[in-house]
């Protein structure tokens, strides 16, 4: 038996996050991992789709150069192979900085699969490990129905996407979340046939009628979206055929499946720590990401709660941090921030439509639409439209919805702001440049607070008497 204060189950983001937390105050810990290692993100998640939809969208850049007075368009295409070979060289790049810094602690590192054998106590291979406290980091994993499993070999899911050494003529894009709306998109500009197969209208996590009708609309002008869902999948001379629930036929060579993301605790018996059900996942905390009543801690996407790059790299932290500690301590989430980086990009901060109503917020939505707006009308970025909420009583920022043309840089402004606690007068006493997208922030801002009755030239000028933005009177 070995033993170790502290056992890291997963190198990836949330556990090489924990361990240099743990680090910090300890030299005895263990990160056990099968491999391969440079993270999902690096490998087959954040960085290779950010590559490929960087190239997809800087060829259909070429849609616009005719308006613009430049010629040659036609000639412009994107060439498969080599799309994909410099995903992949990006790609090993982005694993190789991962890498680098192995080797400082490389005899912590245990190469394998765990499982607890009982409390405290893990199998890798054929040794045993005895861990006063155990941080499972295990990710998550593509989740592809078992009926499906008959086509398997059609099939492709986001480990195995990135190895394409040609892009198919046609794709299926089963599920239009986040990343099948991300990798859908970039295939179709990219000169595949795609053909998105979905549910509702809930791209990249909408949940405001307004803005999933306008989306819908907006995406459907581009891509081939049906909403029925699949019924049953065949295969037919080689290709894959989908039956949708409204009877709809559709073929193509594969299918890209993106239905979700289940966690990876199959393997790990966590009944034998007595800290579960089989295959379940146990009840944690999510302030401390301890398991109840066990010296486990629970960090990143295995956990379910917030399968992002940013909030696994915090849950890691946090469980590193206090499984190095002899009490626990309770941090704050962050304010929620997600992007989709479809064009337009789709975002959602802090609450949600759907929380606020879920809570029966008192609120009023400031909108803004990107058709006219001046800098999207040069960028020939005319699509968007976004969704502000306000609390009607204390002005404060809530959230926001989009699908907005550059809404990376808007969503984080908007993060911003409310981690900051501003009130739509506030962030109206912020400079403005122009012309910029940002300024469409500032229509939103105006048109809440036209709905507030206090739109006067204070809520936006401050008077030399006013206290800095922040601090309260
Ligand atoms: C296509 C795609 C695009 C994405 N794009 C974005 C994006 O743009 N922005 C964003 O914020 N997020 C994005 N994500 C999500 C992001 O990649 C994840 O939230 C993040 O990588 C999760 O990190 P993690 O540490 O929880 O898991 P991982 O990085 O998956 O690490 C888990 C580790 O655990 C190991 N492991 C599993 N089981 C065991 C076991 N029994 N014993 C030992 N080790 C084990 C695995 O080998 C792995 O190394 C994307 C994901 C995908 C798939």
């Amino acid at each position: 038996m070995r033993y170790t204060k502290i056992a890291i189950i997963g190198a990836g983001t949330a556990g090489l996050s924990a361990r240099r937390e743990v680090a910090r105050l300890c030299d005895d810990y263990l990160v056990i991992d099968p491999g391969p290692f440079g993270t999902t993100c690096a490998r087959v998640g954040c960085m290779p789709s950010k590559v490929l939809i960087q190239v997809a969208h800087d060829v259909h850049r070429r849609h616009a150069f005719e308006q613009q007075g430049i010629h040659g368009a036609d000639g412009v295409r994107a060439d498969g192979a080599r799309v994909m070979q410099h995903v992949r060289s990006l790609r090993d790049r982005f694993v190789r900085a991962v890498l680098s810094d192995f080797d400082a602690w490389s005899d912590k590192l245990v190469e394998g699969s765990a499982r607890f054998e009982e409390k405290n106590v893990l199998v890798v291979g054929e040794e045993r490990i005895h861990a006063e406290k155990i941080i499972i980091a295990t990710g998550s994993s593509p989740a592809i129905p078992p009926p499906w499993q008959a086509v398997r070999h059609l099939l492709l899911d986001t480990d195995e996407f990135f190895e394409l050494t040609e892009l198919p003529r046609s794709m299926l894009v089963i599920g239009a979340g986040v990343i099948g709306l991300e990798l859908g998109q970039a295939l179709a500009r990219l000169g595949t046939q795609v053909d998105m197969i979905s549910l509702d209208k809930t791209y990249g996590g909408l949940s405001d009628p307004a803005l999933q009708d306008y989306a819908h609309e907006a995406l459907c002008g581009e891509l081939s979206i049906h909403l029925s869902g699949v019924d049953s999948l065949s295969e037919e001379d080689g290709n894959i055929v989908a039956i949708l629930k409204d009877g709809t036929r559709l073929r193509a060579e594969r299918a890209l499946v993106s239905v979700g993301r289940r966690p990876n605790i199959a393997g790990l018996s966590l009944e034998r720590a007595g800290i579960a059900e089989p295959k379940e996942l146990p009840p944690f905390s999510t302030t401390t990401f301890r398991v109840s009543g066990a010296p486990v801690y629970l960090a990143g996407d295995v956990n379910g709660s917030r399968p992002l790059l940013h909030e696994a790299a915090d849950e890691g932290r946090i469980a590193g941090f206090n499984a190095v500690r002899d009490e626990d301590t309770c941090f704050q989430r962050r304010v929620g921030l997600t992007v989709t980086f479809s064009d337009p990009n789709i975002c959602l901060v802090g609450e949600s439509h759907r929380e606020l109503g879920a809570r029966d917020a008192h609120f009023v939505i400031g909108a803004v639409s990107y058709e006219g707006q001046g800098r999207a009308i040069v960028r020939i970025e005319e699509r968007g439209l976004l969704h502000v909420y306000v609390e009607r009583d204390t002005l404060r920022l809530l959230g926001a919805e989009m699908i907005a043309p550059g809404g990376e840089h808007l969503a984080h402004m908007l993060a911003w702001a409310i981690a900051a606690g501003m009130t739509v007068m506030d962030a109206l006493r912020m400079p403005f440049y122009h012309p910029v997208l940002e300024e469409g922030l500032r229509t939103a801002f105006r048109n809440a607070l036209s709905q507030l009755d206090s739109d006067d030239i204070a809520s936006e000028m401050m008077r030399c008497a006013d206290p800095p933005v922040g601090v309260r009177a």
